[in-house]
């Protein structure tokens, strides 16, 4: 028995295959071991915390099922946006306009500090500042964006409301209004997890995989992990990293499991729109495009309300179609023949916010869940915020993202 629900998490080939990783060295699980904090599960998420916790000078352990990186990081097409799926202004409307807006702050802020850290650290990971263009749809027409972009604004935002002229001339996008957003990042998922689980076990962390959780007591005094290989793992406390696979007997904060695409293009890099920037749009479900620093055109979107994995992969065909017609039609100057697709589980959240930090009823443990359309954004916040919780001097904004939060 696991610990959390087995899924079938991705099919098909995603375009970060193409690259080699660099070399992760793992350690042997002996007859038993001890940490002060044990991660479970080895994808961005726990990679990102256990370098924020090595850090702060705790000894950290991770442990995968599977292998560093083999979960649904290496699906990610890794637009690392601040801008939260839920628009600023309809997320005030529902969990009022003080949140709403500490909320984008704290994600601008996670965005930023990716950037810098990853910078501090050295990593390679094909990475790149892009702004993001904020197309109108059936979420905000011309006037909600008007509306968006005012509400960004008197948060401390640096945006710029475009009108349909203005996004044809600069984009060649016909017939839609649009926010630009500044300074957002993308990456090579994998290698960004790489470059932050290498960073930590070089001050010291033990990864251990393939080796999974079969079982958790966990106390006031600390936890005592059981795995698959047999040997215990005792810790002072324990992180579930574990994506969409949600671990039994935390509560899920009404998120739930659903279905999604995605395709990449031939390197084109005449054919990139002038600036390159994320586009996305107010819509559900939304088309979202990013570029890699060669020139390929990364596209995803089609989301189904589809837990099961055969299903959503009964459909791969139909959907990498969709992509391709719906790219073509929005962005003509480019080839939007796919040389990579796949499709994905994806954690979906009411609000677009994450879950983080102490699991009700489960002394000494923490949850990273960080479901909507950031998710490597909240694993960055999630490593801010787990560091201050778990180091003991608390998060300013861990409210927000609380269990025991009401929206
Ligand atoms: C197609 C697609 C596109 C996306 N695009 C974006 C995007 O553009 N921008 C963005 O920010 N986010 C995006 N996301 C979301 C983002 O990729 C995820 O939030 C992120 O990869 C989750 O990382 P993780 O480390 O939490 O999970 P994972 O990478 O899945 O890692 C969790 C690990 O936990 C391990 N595990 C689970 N249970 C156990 C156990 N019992 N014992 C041991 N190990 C266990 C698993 O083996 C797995 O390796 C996208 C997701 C998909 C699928």
């Amino acid at each position: 028995m696991s610990v959390t629900v087995p899924r079938d998490l991705r099919t098909g080939r995603t375009i970060w295959l193409d690259r080699r990783l660099p070399h992760i060295p793992k350690s042997q699980l002996g007859r038993s071991a001890s940490c002060d904090v044990l991660v479970i599960g080895a994808g961005i998420s726990g990679s990102i915390i256990a370098e924020a916790l090595s850090d702060a000078g705790l000894q950290v352990a991770l442990v995968d099922r599977r292998g560093p990186l083999q979960g649904s990081t290496a699906a990610s097409t890794a637009l690392l946006q601040y801008e939260i799926d839920t628009p600023l202004s309809v997320l005030g409307e529902r969990i009022g306009r003080d949140r709403a807006e500490r909320l984008w702050r704290r994600s601008r802020l996670a965005v930023d500090a990716l950037r810098q850290r990853t910078r501090v650290l050295g990593i390679d990971a094909n990475q790149a500042t892009r702004d993001s263009l904020y197309l109108s749809g059936n979420v905000l027409d011309a006037a909600g964006l008007e509306a968006e972009t005012l509400a960004r604004k008197r948060a401390g935002f640096e945006v710029t409301f475009l009108k349909p002229p203005a996004v044809f001339e600069t984009y060649g996008i016909k017939g839609r209004s649009a926010i630009v957003g500044r300074d957002n990042y993308m990456a090579d998922p994998r290698l960004l997890a790489a470059g932050y689980l290498n960073a930590a076990i070089s001050r010291g962390a033990r990864l251990y995989a393939p080796v999974e959780v079969t079982d958790i007591s966990a106390s006031h005094s600390g936890v005592v992990v059981s795995t698959s290989d047999g040997p215990e793992i005792k810790a002072r406390h324990l992180v579930f990293a574990t994506g969409y696979e949600m671990p039994k007997g935390v509560p899920r904060k009404g998120n739930k499991i659903i279905s999604t695409w995605a395709i990449s293009t031939k390197p084109q890099p005449r054919n990139i729109w002038p600036t390159g920037s994320i586009i996305w749009e107010a819509s559900d479900p939304y088309l979202y495009i990013r570029t890699t620093p060669e020139g390929h055109v990364i596209c995803g979107g089609e989301d189904a309300e589809i837990a099961d994995a055969e299903e959503r992969d009964a459909l791969n065909d139909e959907k990498t179609q969709a992509l391709v017609r719906k790219l073509g039609g929005l962005l003509p100057m480019i080839d939007p023949t796919a040389t990579h697709s796949w499709s994905g589980s994806f954690g979906d959240s009411k609000t677009g916010t994450p879950t983080i930090g102490p699991v009700p009823r489960m002394p000494n443990c923490y949850a990273a869940m960080g479901y909507g359309g950031n998710g490597i954004t909240f694993s960055m916040m999630a490593g801010q915020m787990l560091r201050g919780m778990i180091s003991g001097v608390g998060d300013a904004d861990s409210d927000l993202v609380s269990f025991t939060r009401r929206f």
